[in-house]
């Protein structure tokens, strides 16, 4: 931990000397209830809960960005004030942490009262830039929201959500952050594949960071129960803090249609799959939010999920993607109505959403083939035709794009996962391809097409190794994450397609909700 630090001018401070601000606290109607024991919870967004304090907090991982964006700088020791603070073992002077109030269809249900059941802010400080950020420990004990569950977190689900938040920061893909990994010393107890067979592993809490964590939950539970003014404060807090330029609740609305629609683009354009996309899991600001378990495409598929518990209707496959968040819009669109009661008011913000998306996905794709648009005739046919040969035989979509900056066969080879000499499609479809790109520079491709992905396999690697007390795995992937559009020679092992040893592994290809 004695990595330079990049800091331009500002002095980085340490923990304590950050200055904690609480306005959701300050601004929004508080649980008057105190007891922390599993409850509904009426009229209020959040209950004021602190953190479960853990036997041997030992920071794991740090993010040297997530830092730089606080002013904060690495802490110099495992197991000193930074780890008891984010392992929940301090509060510094001016956290006042709370567990906020959400509710949330999931897959497809309402599912009444969630909440944070293992989450709870401790704060807000002014980042660097100036942005307000809240700090979030994921893992920090029971909250009134647990309902029957214990408020923790296990190593291999907090690692897989720290890494990838900052993975997909460095991608340019909105996103929640991460600041630090912290090993609480104990253990959890958890039935991975509920199969009966539970077992312990490693405790460990995540601190997450964002200017907020309001899903459409939020907003959810506040109309279901009929609680039309702690709705109404909401709306007005999200407004004042989130948009400003938004002048009523339509179009708040819009601009979160709007957001959501450009992070449906960028997660189909990058193979990211989030595995549970229920309502209580999208964020308000249009960040991906809450990584469980989330994959990325290896075989171009559009019915893939990471996720066992959705296996059989795969609510949340890859393809299905950018319709459920349209439709998880139209909830929280219903959500809102108490606030302005006209349907309609809220259809042109689902008509954004569709065009948002749409463009914004036809823009990756052209960057992606390094076109200027995708408006010649023929285009269309181009763009089926590669996806049809894409899922015509497994092919590693990530390599497949990065690699097609050389549109030839050989170049392509290591995309594909099983061995075929039936290319005459593929090779049909190059030719073709070839001729489009003849007059165009290609120029940005690279800049579209990651090289280096956090594959399923590379987290469970680097899980693995953690658990055996061995950082190396993870903190050399940090590094390679940081830039993961630029060739990097020494690391090329990373690019490469997932082994075959992993192709049904635990972990790698399938994960369950357990975590
Ligand atoms: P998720 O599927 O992770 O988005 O979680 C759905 C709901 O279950 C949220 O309200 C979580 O806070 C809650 N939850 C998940 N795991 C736990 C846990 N170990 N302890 C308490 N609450 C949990
Ligand atoms: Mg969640």
């Amino acid at each position: 931990m004695n990595q330079p630090f990049p800091f331009g001018n500002a002095v980085p401070r340490s923990l304590d000397e950050l200055r904690f601000e609480n306005t959701f606290i300050a601004e929004l109607p508080a649980d008057p209830v105190l007891t922390n024991t599993p409850r509904a919870v009426f009229n209020a967004c959040y209950t004021r809960v602190d953190p479960t304090p853990v036997s041997a907090p030992r920071m794991l991982a740090w993010s040297d960005e997530a830092g730089e964006m606080l002013g904060i700088a690495r802490p110099a020791a495992a197991d000193g004030l930074a780890a008891e603070v984010l392992g929940g073992n301090r509060l510094l002077a001016g956290m006042q942490p709370y567990a906020a109030r959400y509710g949330g269809h999931q897959f497809g249900h309402w599912a009444g009262q969630l909440g944070d059941g293992r989450a709870l802010t401790l704060g807000e400080v002014i980042a660097a830039d100036g942005t307000r950020q809240e700090l979030q420990l994921k893992g920090a004990g029971r909250t009134p929201y647990s309902r029957t569950a214990d408020g923790r977190a296990v190593l291999r689900s907090s690692l897989r959500e720290f890494m990838c938040s900052e993975a997909m920061h460095h991608l340019g893909v909105p996103t929640t952050r991460a600041l630090s990994l912290v090993g609480t010393g104990e253990s959890v107890v958890r039935d991975m594949f509920y199969d009966g067979n539970a077992r312990p592993e490693q405790g460990a809490i995540v601190c997450r960071v964002a200017p907020s964590f309001v899903r459409f939950g939020n907003f959810q539970i506040l109309a279901a129960q009929g609680e039309h003014e702690a709705l109404r404060k909401l709306m007005d807090y999200v407004v004042k803090n989130f948009f400003p330029e938004q002048n009523n609740v339509q179009d708040v609305f819009r601009e979160v249609c709007r957001r959501t629609g450009e992070l449906m683009a960028d997660w189909m354009r990058l193979g990211f799959v989030h595995g549970v996309m229920n309502t209580d899991n999208l964020s308000v600001l249009g960040l991906t939010i809450d990584y469980g378990p989330y994959g990325w495409l290896e075989g171009y598929d559009l019915e893939w999920t990471p996720n066992t518990t959705d296996a059989e209707g795969r609510r949340y496959c890859y393809g299905n993607q950018p319709h459920v968040a349209q439709w998880n819009l139209a909830r929280l669109a219903e959500a809102l109505l108490p606030l302005v009661p006209d349907k309609n008011a809220f259809e042109e913000g689902l008509a954004l959403y569709a065009d948002t998306f749409s463009a914004a996905w036809q823009r990756a794709l052209a960057q992606k083939l390094g076109v200027g648009a995708l408006d010649q005739p023929g285009d269309d046919e181009l763009v089926s035709e590669l996806f049809q040969v894409l899922a015509g035989r497994e092919t590693d979509s990530t390599i497949f794009f990065r690699n097609l900056a050389v549109p030839t066969l050989q170049s392509l080879r290591p995309a594909f996962y099983t061995e075929d000499p039936e290319h005459a499609r593929l090779e049909a479809w190059l030719e073709r391809y070839t001729a489009r790109v003849r007059n165009e520079s290609r120029q940005g491709m690279n800049a579209a097409n990651p090289k280096y992905i956090f594959r399923n396999y590379l987290a469970q690697q680097a899980i693995d190794a953690l658990e055996r007390g061995d950082a190396t795995p993870l903190e050399r992937l940090m590094l390679v994450l940081k830039n993961p559009y630029d060739e990097q020679p020494a690391h090329q092992d990373l690019a490469a397609r997932r082994p075959e040893w992993a192709r049904h592994k635990a972990g790698c290809s399938a994960l369950s909700c357990s975590s």
